[in-house]
């Protein structure tokens, strides 16, 4: 899923040499498959639909050609990066900093649960790179607090989330505020319809890159066991003892369970970790960046972290409770396998989840196992 298959270098696309710098600094050497696709085509100008899976390198393969657009001297936004939360804005920003590290640019990040005043303040400076979640730059352009005028570029991460019924058209919205022959770059795993509607109104000559033969990723296991709801605990316990977990990200289906799930964890004496969206956004950044730096090795999460957060040390994600649809799924498991790493997926599986396992597996087109005594160590 990562290795190259055109077996392009970076050095082929006529990038700046300060970029380059900065993306081998960050340790590329080679780019992935769909960095291979993206960034010679987006480096035209064109609109892109691309759809890859999870830990393959997107977040490179749009920032790569967005920065090489960028012109220092120009003191304004000109490509705008948005994410669906708050922390992997932060995540995505951070990337943005590093590649760009010699580009002498400035990568703003906001979001939500900052106040306002400290961003109009902020964006007296020149920005040339924005990445945002959608309601706050809405609410920042909007009062006139940044302009968006000549801003060429704007990117969706996980942009069927964001295109989601949830977030109440604000991919559409945020368009008003954009120049009409703007680029828009649409990256995600998964496309589902309402993906197709936004495409057709608004960049119906995009391009469509889609790297997915199949749904999951080849180096993540997944097994399931069939518990109780009374002893999914006790069975975790066991999974602990039984397993190699180098970091782990554990899921409920609410806040509720997050919290009440990781008092249990810590009780039965393991390092552990939660993170919600009910949270103070002060919390949620200490812990975001305490796990990402390892000091922890169970983080108990809501779908709050199941889109596009990367710990690549994370080689082992439990669904305590099975998510409803396949999509999540597929993004929660894709936590774990990070750019050709194996890992592991457990799914704690009660008699009624057993339906929904059966229709994942279908969706996905994958095979879940039931768990063996013994999961041997090669393979997370
Ligand atoms: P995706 O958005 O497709 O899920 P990410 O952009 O988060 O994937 O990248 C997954 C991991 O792969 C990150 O840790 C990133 O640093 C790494 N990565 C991305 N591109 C390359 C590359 N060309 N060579 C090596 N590692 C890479
Ligand atoms: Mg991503």
């Amino acid at each position: 899923d990562v290795t190259s298959t055109k077996n392009h270098n970076f050095e082929d696309y006529a990038l700046k040499r300060e970029l380059l710098m900065g993306i081998f600094e960050k340790g590329f050497e080679k780019p992935s498959p769909i960095q291979e696709e993206s960034i010679p085509l987006a480096l035209t100008g064109e609109s892109i639909l691309a759809r890859a899976k999870n830990g393959t390198g997107k977040t490179a393969a749009f920032l790569i050609p967005a920065l090489e657009k960028l012109d220092p001297a120009k003191p304004y936004i000109q490509a705008l990066v948005l994410v669906p939360t708050r922390e992997l804005a932060l995540q995505t920003s951070q990337i943005a900093k590093e590649l760009g590290a010699h580009l002498n640019i400035e990568v703003m990040v906001t979001t939500g649960g900052t106040t306002l005043r400290d961003d109009i303040l902020r964006f007296r400076q020149p920005v040339h790179i924005l990445v945002a979640t959608p309601g706050r730059v809405l609410d920042l352009a909007s009062k006139g607090v940044c302009n968006l005028t000549h801003c060429q570029t704007l990117i969706m991460d996980e942009a069927d989330k964001l295109l989601a019924p949830e977030f109440q058209d604000a991919g559409v919205e945020v368009l008003r505020f954009l120049p009409p022959n703007r680029q828009i770059l649409l990256f995600s795993a998964t496309f589902p319809i309402t993906v197709k509607s936004f495409k057709d109104q608004f960049m119906c000559t995009a391009h469509e890159i889609n790297l997915m033969d199949e749904l999951t990723l080849k180096g993540v296991t997944q097994y399931y066991a069939f518990v109780e709801e009374r002893q999914k605990v006790q069975c975790l316990n066991s999974l602990f003892r039984k397993l190699q977990v180098n970091q782990s990200m554990i899921f409920c289906n609410s806040v509720n369970r997050v919290v009440l799930l990781a008092k249990k964890i810590t009780e039965l004496g393991y390092s552990c970790f939660y993170i919600h969206a009910k949270m103070p956004q002060v919390n949620r950044n200490r812990v975001f960046h305490d796990f990402r730096n390892q000091g922890c090795r169970n983080l108990v999460c809501s779908d709050l972290f199941t889109r596009g957060i990367d710990i690549p040390t994370v080689n082992v994600v439990i669904n305590f409770d099975l998510p409803h649809n396949s999509e999540t799924y597929l993004h929660r498991i894709g936590r774990s396998g990070r750019f050709g790493h194996l890992g592991l997926a457990i799914n704690l599986i009660t008699y009624e989840d057993r339906h929904n396992l059966y229709r994942i597996e279908r969706d996905l087109g994958t095979e879940i196992k039931p768990i063996p005594a013994d999961i041997p160590l090669e393979l997370y």
